[in-house]
């Protein structure tokens, strides 16, 4: 059902009355002023949170943030980033495992900024967007937004492994139609499943985009690595990246980098989009293309997180200490994930397949009614087009194991078939 519009125009796009995900939220807020946090599991945000529900702010990067002098943050940044920042982000995101090719960074307002201008200038009007039946919701809004859509390819086969069939199909059906074709990845430990590509998922991917390419069409293979340090060992989640450098010339990657998980600076809005290009003239056009978009939508991205990671980048002793503090969260990361895991497969709840991550997702008929289920036991998680998601970043590990079991009841009661 589309709302009416008063005076704003709807523009193809079908903009709810209240944001659902919100409302959850909200509910979740007043269950726990109410009845105490003990009570109440709010599986619904996707932040780290400690076991007493507080946001986890790195201390070593909190530490930069307040010796900054205001000249480090009050000054306009340039358009794509500051010259130290575009450094600094790709040794961030890329560590030891920097793809063969031309690369260019431009900063943008976390790795939104980055999926914005990555649609807007490698797809046209009209255009369908490629990524995965299980995706970040914002994906289709991004796309929307600037007159395109999003198409799916089916992420599982029937083993519960990567569907490269699918992936193959739908890559070709697009490219028949369109001459140009998007195509958004969310790996390592994907939102909403918690799913890694694993390398042989990888030379799938590469295969396809090889063989696709024939066509001579222009294809962007988006990287989004949102999560990407909070999979696992950094250097292991990274071994996929020298795979992008085998892709050929009509072929762009580029990795969507956000700071908002990795540093703890969500509120500061940076990320940069990264792009490895078979030759000069295509990374340049990246670069040019970008900036002009960027300064057509916000404008340059905030300083002060450049001036920050550009600082760490700039101090071995302080990186150390930053991947130090993050590996010790990362961890309790993992513990809640695997005892969420561990007590599903205990309790016979099936979830979709899941590596590591913020979230994890439980299959289901009819998610609105398992969730409002949910909500009567002061549980709130969040329903999706195709199941239940769990944010395994903002319970403790103690609601982690007591979850699995009061979602099956939960979909026991509201009639769903358990296999
Ligand atoms: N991609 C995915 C899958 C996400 O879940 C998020 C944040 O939740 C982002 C990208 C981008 O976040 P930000 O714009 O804060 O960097």
């Amino acid at each position: 059902m589309t709302d009416k519009y008063i005076l704003a125009r709807e523009n193809g796009r079908n903009i709810p009355k209240e944001d659902k995900i919100f409302g959850i939220s909200n509910r979740a807020k007043a269950a726990i002023r109410e009845k105490g946090p003990e009570r109440v599991i709010n599986g619904t945000i996707g932040a780290l949170l400690d076991d007493e529900g507080k946001l986890v702010v790195l201390e070593s990067v909190d530490q930069v943030f307040h010796q900054l002098k205001p000249e480090d943050y009050a000054e306009y940044a340039p358009i794509g980033g500051t010259a130290p920042f575009r450094e600094a982000v790709q040794k961030a995101a890329f560590g030891d495992h920097a793809p063969e090719g031309f690369r260019e960074a431009v900063a943008t307002p976390g790795g939104t900024g980055s999926l914005r201008n990555v649609v807007s200038n490698y797809s046209s009007p009209g255009d369908e967007i490629l990524t995965s039946d299980w995706h970040w919701a914002p994906y289709g809004t991004i796309a929307g937004e600037i007159g395109r859509k999003v198409a799916t390819f089916t992420l599982f086969d029937e083993e519960g492994k990567f569907n490269g069939a699918s992936f193959r199909e739908k890559s070709a059906e697009l490219l028949q139609r369109q001459e140009s074709l998007v195509i958004i990845l969310n790996t390592p430990a994907h939102n909403p499943t918690g799913y890694s590509l694993t390398l042989e998922d990888w030379d799938q991917v590469i295969d396809v985009l090889k063989e696709e390419a024939a066509s001579g069409k222009a294809i962007a293979l988006v990287v989004d690595a949102a999560y990407i340090d909070f999979a696992g060992d950094e250097d292991e989640y990274r071994k996929f990246f020298p795979k992008l450098g085998e892709l050929p010339e009509n072929v762009i990657s580029i990795v969507a980098y956000s700071l908002s998980k990795t540093c703890t600076l969500y509120g500061t809005r940076c990320g940069a989009m990264i792009c490895v290009a078979k030759t000069r003239e295509i990374a340049d056009e990246f670069k040019r293309v970008c900036e002009y978009s960027s300064r057509g939508s916000w404008s340059n991205t905030a300083r002060v997180a450049q001036v920050i990671l550009s600082r760490i980048y700039e101090d071995p002793q302080l990186l150390k200490r930053v991947d130090e503090e993050r590996a010790g969260y990362r961890q309790m990361l993992l513990d809640r994930g695997r005892a969420f895991s561990e007590e599903a497969e205990k309790t016979g709840l099936p979830i979709v397949p899941f590596d590591a991550g913020f979230f994890v997702s439980v299959p289901c008929a009819d998610p609105d009614a398992v969730s409002r289920k949910l909500e009567e036991e002061d549980i709130y998680l969040v329903p999706l087009k195709l199941g239940i998601r769990i944010s395994v970043a903002s319970i403790s590990e103690e609601k982690c194991r007591r979850l699995p079991a009061a979602i099956r009841a939960a979909m026991e009661a509201v009639g769903e078939k358990i296999d």
